[in-house]
């Protein structure tokens, strides 16, 4: 065995986003020693990213809003296989996060009388976001940084875990490699929380950057956990399009919220047709199908998009509360967007799937293991309301660090397994040592290029069966991967152990979405374009049996009487108007 550094503390964090220091905060604040590991710096990952706002009822600028609007909203959004319990803690605890990250010195943008300003978003039916111009995760990774900093909790940077470590069924502690000089390290903690975000990467399209690899659900995945409805993958409708290197980088949805319009090669707002109550403020999953219908009628744009024009708003607006995206599309592309429109399509974004979690304690079905953020599943159902996600982060972390804080105090630290360390070590050199020249790169373009065609926002059964032949394919071929060079700064053998997490999650994410054979929220099944009403009581649940990977189903957790009857349909949530995708008017109720 090679040498590797054992490090000791009582809560280990797997990423330093939104949700991993939310809840370090959290776990320090219970009196627990916290460690943060993250792959690339403090003050990177995807939540810095973040541009259109967080989603909470503070009811600033629509008086009626209350949690109970947010929870329907959320619900039907996710089109009722949502956790409800966990949508009620979202709606509920998303304002009181909200003025705490202000107490770590956040700035949000202000209404004229001084008070926190909200903003208008897809599917929310009030103005709900909570936003600093199109900066907001700017804003919300700097306040909760620096609290971390306070706090004096240790922050390891650029440094990967790989491996689950485990004494039995419990989870102590996780192994990895020093992304600059290639040395291993093992964590020795009384408890982990696996806060490692998306897997947009594993498409070809996507806005995620390069750590969103889905590393998180794979560890858990091997290490025994179960992945919830991993064929929930949503598709932001507006990512840029041209020029090519540019493609998919995100389009806020911010600019719709501030009244831009979605146009087609005929200059028509198309959304009026589509959803012409909610137009161009449609939920996520509706707009990215029209665009992919208004293409495929011929009356797309040159690039296979549609337009989005904000210039009726004027440049002082534009430039006030969508700096950023002014910036971009003038660095990126060369287009001024005060006086032309941008070219827009549908951008892999986000995934609802992930980790199943207890809603209360963000426990997963591992004892020990804990996971908030993008890697845990079950808020948002079959499809996610932008803004959502912020909030998530900010309540089911502080939810998963005060659990995990209070585990660790009553229990002892865990045993490593030598073994376990051993097999990693093996799985990590590998690509040195065998005799295989399968390049990385290649097998993951070619596992990307493949999850776009098969997998993606249009799909069928034909589609997809070829797309889990690709993957099983490329799973052998992984086998045989060779990365050249030394363990010093090697991109190639980074990607090598990514590209296994890769593959499993693609396997989950397509095996669930053949057995999903009905259209709803972000999955559009072109051969079962109807809701079945028996599917939408059931989520998918992808298990490692021996390291395949199998599916069951669920039950989707029922409603108590008092919140199902706050939903006209409820009682049968699969039957929901399957001929419009618009989701219905929230009922109104007293805060
Ligand atoms: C461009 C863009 C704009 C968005 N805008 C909004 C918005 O306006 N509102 C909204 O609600 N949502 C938005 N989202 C979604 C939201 O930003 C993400 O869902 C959210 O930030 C995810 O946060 P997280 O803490 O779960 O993970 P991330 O922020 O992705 O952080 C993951 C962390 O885990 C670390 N990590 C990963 N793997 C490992 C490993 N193996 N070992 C060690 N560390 C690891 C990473 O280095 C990183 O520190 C946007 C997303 C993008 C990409």
């Amino acid at each position: 065995m090679e040498d590797f550094t054992t490090l000791t503390t009582d809560v280990l964090v797997i990423g330093a986003g939104g949700a991993g220091l939310r809840a370090a905060i959290e776990a320090a604040a219970s009196g627990a020693r916290v460690d943060i590991v993250c792959k690339s710096l403090l003050g990177k990952a995807h939540t810095v990213m973040a541009e259109g706002g967080i989603a909470a009822a503070l009811g600033n600028v629509d008086s009626e809003d209350n949690w109970q609007v947010h929870f329907q909203d959320t619900m039907r959004g996710g089109q009722m296989i949502n956790n409800w319990r966990m949508a009620q803690l979202h709606a509920q605890e998303s304002p009181d996060r909200v003025y705490e990250l202000e107490t770590y010195g956040a700035l949000f943008d202000r209404t004229p009388d001084g008070r926190v300003m909200q903003r208008a978003f897809g599917a929310h039916t009030y103005k709900r976001l909570c936003h600093v111009g199109d900066r907001t995760g700017l804003e919300m990774i700097r306040s909760l940084q620096d609290r971390v900093v306070q706090l004096g909790i240790t922050v390891h940077m650029e440094w990967t875990l790989t491996r689950l470590l485990k004494e039995g069924e419990r989870v102590v502690g996780a192994f990895g490699y020093n992304r600059v000089d290639g040395s291993f390290v093992a964590f020795r903690a009384k408890a982990v929380i696996l806060a490692t975000g998306g897997w947009g990467r594993i498409y070809k399209v996507t806005s995620n950057s390069w750590e969103g690899t889905g590393d998180g659900v794979g560890m858990g995945f091997e290490a025994g956990a179960e992945v919830l409805d991993p064929e929930m993958v949503q598709f932001h409708p507006t990512g840029m399009v041209w020029p090519p290197g540019v493609r998919g980088i995100l389009v806020t949805e911010a600019v719709r919220g501030e009244g831009g319009y979605l146009k087609n090669s005929e200059n028509k707002r198309f959304m009026l047709e589509y959803d012409p109550k909610k137009k161009e403020l449609s939920s996520r999953d509706v707009v990215a199908r029209s665009i992919y219908k208004e293409v495929e009628a011929g009356r797309g744009t040159p690039h296979g998009g549609a337009w989005l024009d904000v210039t009726h708003l004027g440049a002082e607006t534009i430039k006030k509360k969508l700096p950023s995206m002014y910036e971009q599309f003038l660095r990126l592309a060369d287009i001024d967007i005060t006086k032309a429109s941008m070219e827009v399509a549908p951008t892999i974004h986000y995934a609802m799937g992930g980790l199943r979690v207890e809603p209360e304690t963000g426990e997963t079905t591992l004892p020990g293991l804990f996971a908030a953020g993008e890697v845990a599943a079950g808020l948002h159902g079959s499809n996610r309301l932008g803004g959502n996600s912020l909030s998530d982060l900010l309540v089911f972390g502080r939810r998963a660090g005060g659990a995990a804080g209070a585990y660790a105090r009553n229990i002892r630290l865990g045993r490593l397994d030598e073994r376990l360390i051993n097999q990693e070590q093996q799985t990590l050199l590998l690509p040195f040592s065998g005799e295989g020249t399968e390049n990385p790169y290649l097998l993951q373009q070619a596992l990307q290029q493949a999850m776009q065609d098969g997998a993606g926002l249009a799909r069928d059964e034909k589609g997809l069966k070829g797309c889990l032949n690709t993957v099983l394919e490329l799973r052998q071929r992984a086998a045989r991967i060779h990365a050249p060079g030394s363990r010093r700064y090697n991109p190639g053998w980074h990607t090598a152990r990514d590209l296994r997490f890769m593959l499993t999650i693609a396997e989950c994410i397509v095996r669930a979405a053949i057995e999903r054979r009905e259209s709803r929220g972000a999955h559009w099944r072109l051969d079962y374009l109807e809701k079945d009403p028996a599917l939408g009581k059931v989520n998918f649940i992808a298990y490692s049996d021996a390291g395949t990977v199998k599916l069951k189903q669920r039950p989707v957790p029922q409603m108590p009487p008092e919140l199902a009857g706050l939903f006209d349909d409820a009682a049968s949530p699969g039957a929901l108007k399957s001929s419009s995708t618009a989701a219905p008017e929230a009922k109104r109720i007293p805060a």
